[in-house]
């Protein structure tokens, strides 16, 4: 295979990302992600895991119909159920891969898997020849490969190989190992895998030391060329390694890399990380690298005296570089319907998807409201309406008091499934009167953990984005809700949650975990 310096970028936000706590997605939400994820130009997307649930199969099915551009993969542990609900649900993709893995290390073994050496490499024979009769490319990881004895792993890969496997992926699965180590294992793999001239290295870490980055572009300088990685960094316990910062390095020092570059389009990263902070609610720390808050905010004086003379004193990229224009005017209160509906579509909505009238009515509300309207807002609207579709409860009106002299007071009226029902109940504060007249309407019994407010952009008149977190039953949920008024924003957002313990319900809850 000839090595251009490419290296594929393997996005696992909507797999791996979503397994984090608080983090799962719905079937709309996944499309809409998987749409920003092709704009953004990932090589490969890493959809779900089909045999995880009923809703995970549907989601990578649908992924593989309507995604163009990027290879689709499915996951899969190595039993033939899983390998063939992966193999089903890819058949729409225009190029599918379907990933397979088995843990290989001495202790997933014995207490895990209860294998024996030659079982696992019984079933990797079996997991790949299997996938490869489908005519789907094949990418097979050892799990928790950083923990697993080399001479093992180098058996284990080369029967992958031999099977047909076209890319092997090691997985630093616990977020255990250092960088150097890990370049030195994949150069020993890439040295005593048989047929190890033919196939692609890939690189999965998990941030458990806040390695991840680090590990993965060490292992890119010795030999791997693919990166899996995620959005914002999310995935299990400390999460993934972070796409942007992988990107952004690569291409910040391209003279140091030497050719090493990806297909990623780094205007599309704000944009994205913004897209996957509002959909799943988890907004990243103010000094994340490149996405957070401060990533591009000059405090000191002589910093900023000398970034106003010439910006590449103290900046190493430019916010522009990764679509970071943001806080531009982008539409007004006399803005037409085709403009809006323009803008929507450079934001990467697909315009036959959101209902554009109920969009535009929405905005030209906000513009009385608000009086500069920026992308953030856009999105945090259409966000907010897509998210409330085909849900059995809804809210339809809110009066509240509140104040320093008034007993806090709600008065809330929604419709289940269609019925319209009303009720005021008094709260310690107007959040809590809301949130306890939902709760007497709904009969919900589940709990509240987390309560957060963020402003969608800066100045005082801007959206309030609410997020609340629910359990019930050890399933958690994380509803939205954008409004200037943050109470309706709040009642939106617990809406929201419950509305997606609804759909949990019936689409099925997994507990099943991949690499
Ligand atoms: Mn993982």
């Amino acid at each position: 295979m000839p090595d251009d310096g490419r290296v594929w970028i393997f996005d696992t936000t909507l797999r791996d990302g979503e397994q984090s706590p608080g983090c799962s997605m719905n079937f709309e939400e996944k499309l809409v992600l998987a749409r920003q994820l092709a704009r953004l130009g990932v090589d490969v997307m890493e959809a779900g895991f089909p045999a995880a649930s009923q809703g995970d199969f549907d989601a990578v099915r649908a992924i593989a119909e309507q995604i163009e551009g990027p290879v689709i993969c499915g996951l899969a542990r190595t039993g033939d159920a899983d390998v063939d609900r992966v193999i089903e649900a890819l058949r729409p993709a225009a190029r599918g891969r379907l990933h397979t893995f088995i843990a290989t290390s001495e202790i997933h073994m014995r207490d895990k898997l209860r294998m024996s050496r030659e079982q696992v490499l019984e079933q990797v024979r079996r997991a790949v020849d299997r996938a490869r009769a489908s005519g789907l490319q094949v990418e097979f990881s050892a799990e928790d490969a950083t923990r697993s004895d080399r001479d093992f792993l180098v058996e284990v890969y080369s029967a992958a190989v031999a099977s047909g496997a076209q890319v092997l992926n090691v997985p630093d699965t616990v977020g255990y190992t250092t960088p150097f180590e890990y370049a030195d294992l994949i150069r020993y793999l890439r040295e005593n895998v048989s047929g190890s001239d033919g196939v692609v290295y890939s690189v999965h870490c998990h941030d458990d030391l806040g390695l991840s980055v680090a590990n993965s572009i060490a292992a890119v300088l010795a030999v791997a060329r693919q990166v899996e990685c995620t959005v914002n960094g999310i995935g299990e316990r400390a999460g993934n390694t972070a796409l942007e910062e992988v990107v952004m390095a690569l291409r910040t020092r391209a003279g140091y890399f030497d050719g090493l570059h990806t297909g990623v389009q780094t205007t599309e990263i704000y944009p994205t990380s913004r897209l996957l902070s509002t959909v799943i609610g988890v907004q990243v720390q103010p000094n994340k690298a490149i996405v957070g808050e401060n990533a591009f905010a000059h405090e000191a004086g002589i910093h900023q005296h000398g970034v106003l003379n010439n910006a590449l004193t103290y900046e190493i990229m430019t916010p522009d570089s990764v679509g970071r224009a943001s806080n531009e005017l982008v539409l007004g209160k006399h803005s037409g319907r085709h403009a809006f509906a323009d803008r929507l579509r450079e934001l990467g909505y697909d315009t036959e998807k959101v209902d554009v009238n109920e969009a535009f009515r929405r905005f030209k509300q906000l513009a009385d409201a608000k009086k500069t309207i920026y992308n953030e807002d856009i999105e945090a609207l259409v966000t907010d309406q897509m998210l409330r579709i085909e849900s059995t409860y809804r809210m339809e009106r809110i009066a509240v008091v509140a104040g320093t002299f008034a007993t806090p007071t709600a008065t809330v009226e929604i419709s289940v499934d269609g019925e319209v029902r009303k009720t005021a109940a008094l709260g310690t504060g107007p959040v809590d009167a809301i949130f306890k007249a939902i709760e007497e309407l709904t009969g919900t019994k589940a709990q509240l953990l987390r309560y957060q407010v963020n402003a969608v952009t800066s100045g005082i008149d801007a959206q309030g984005e609410v997020s609340v977190t629910l359990e019930e039953e050890g399933v958690r949920t994380i509803g939205q809700g954008a409004d200037t008024d943050i109470l309706v924003a709040s009642a939106n957002a617990y809406i929201h949650a419950l509305n997606k313990l609804e759909q949990r319900r019936s689409s099925g809850v997994s507990s099943l975990r991949g690499i």
